[in-house]
């Protein structure tokens, strides 16, 4: 084991979001635009055993909690041996997938036997045209099918369900997610829509705040909160009538960058400390160039010293950085 890894403002670093491919098969609006982007080339994009190397390092600093996303991780080619790899790393703890759904029918089976003992799903609407209108692919049958194929496998509880919300579009989604929550082994969250979107397109009237969905759904289902766990990034409240769970993942209108413990991985190897982050580190070079893993663990050290305090969004003259969320690893 080595020394725990530690930020500037005395911050413990215990998860990493691992982006293990910019590809995807949604081109979800607030996210990529219609036509994709510029792919990387294959040879940019760090191979399995790149990954299980800057993993395993990771682990000895006492980063324990790995999630893997992209872009859309089931489209990576044998997803499932990657995370077989990972799950059998000493001192990876959890590992968690970030997915579309679209692919899960096919591969839920592969990545529980692989060790993924998390798994969230991304879904905007419960209403197919209205689905079809947000991620520009007419698939909600097949995501609800691949959900249900998941929820086969008791390891995989519980289950959570992603919706990005946007204003003049959620506010119709807010009491059918509830009402699915209520009825589904699933805990439903609501993220507010963060400025990553590759069109640059996001403006802050466009964002529909975690406490409007809340009040409008206790309105008709009262909630009770439930303790906040230390590093959530959710506020999570239970139904009073004991029927499930929701919650509001709010970096918008209520920043929790006090207790991030997060960095995140590209699927180019850069090591990014904030999603909002303007300066990014190369692992790949180092890895490629025949770096020890001291001398790996020492550049990752010094990037994660200068962590970021917090996210600017809310301050006067905030830049959206470069990368989209898809390109980022959300
Ligand atoms: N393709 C997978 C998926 O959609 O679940 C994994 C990658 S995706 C970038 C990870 C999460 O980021 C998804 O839940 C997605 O809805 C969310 N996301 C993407 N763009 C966002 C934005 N601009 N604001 C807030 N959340 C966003
Ligand atoms: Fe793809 Fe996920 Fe971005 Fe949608 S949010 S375009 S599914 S990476």
């Amino acid at each position: 084991m080595r020394e725990p890894l530690l930020d500037g403002h005395g911050r413990a670093i215990g998860d990493v979001r691992v982006s293990v491919t910019d590809r995807c098969n949604f081109r979800c609006q607030y996210c990529m635009p219609a036509e994709g982007l510029p792919w990387l080339d294959r040879a940019e994009v760090l191979t399995f055993e790149e990954i299980e190397r800057i993993v395993a390092l990771l682990a000895t600093m006492g980063v324990g909690d790995v999630r893997l996303t992209g872009g859309e991780p089931l489209v990576r080619r044998d997803f499932p041996r990657l995370a077989a790899m990972l799950a059998q790393i000493d001192g990876v703890e959890d590992l968690s997938v970030t997915t579309n759904g679209f692919l899960l029918e096919r591969d839920a089976a592969a990545l529980v036997a692989a060790g993924v003992n998390r798994f969230n799903v991304s879904i905007d609407s419960l209403q197919r045209d209205r689905f079809f209108e947000m991620t520009r692919r007419d698939a909600l049958p097949r995501v609800l099918a691949g959900l249900e194929t998941l929820a086969q496998f008791p390891e995989a509880h519980p289950i959570k369900v992603n919706a990005v919300a946007l204003r003049g579009f959620t506010e119709q989604e807010a009491i059918p997610f509830a009402e699915f929550a209520r009825q589904h082994p699933y805990e439903v969250r609501f993220i507010e829509f963060m400025p990553l979107d590759a069109d640059h397109a996001w403006s802050r009237d466009q964002v529909l705040s975690g406490e409007e969905i809340r009040a409008a759904i206790h309105a008709v289902h009262p909630l009770e909160p439930e303790p906040r766990e230390p590093s959530a990034t959710a506020r999570v409240y239970r139904f009073a009538d004991g029927n499930g769970r929701i919650g509001f993942i709010n970096p918008v209108s209520e920043p929790f960058c006090g207790d991030c413990n997060r960095i995140r991985i590209t699927a180019d190897g850069h090591l990014r400390t904030c999603l909002f982050s303007h300066n990014e580190t190369d692992l790949r070079g180092p890895l490629r160039g025949g770096a020890s893993d001291d001398e790996l663990a020492s550049v990752i050290r010094d990037a994660v010293w200068r962590k970021e305090l917090k996210h600017h969004v809310n301050d006067p003259g905030f830049i959206q950085p470069t990368r989209s969320m898809s390109a980022i690893g959300g």
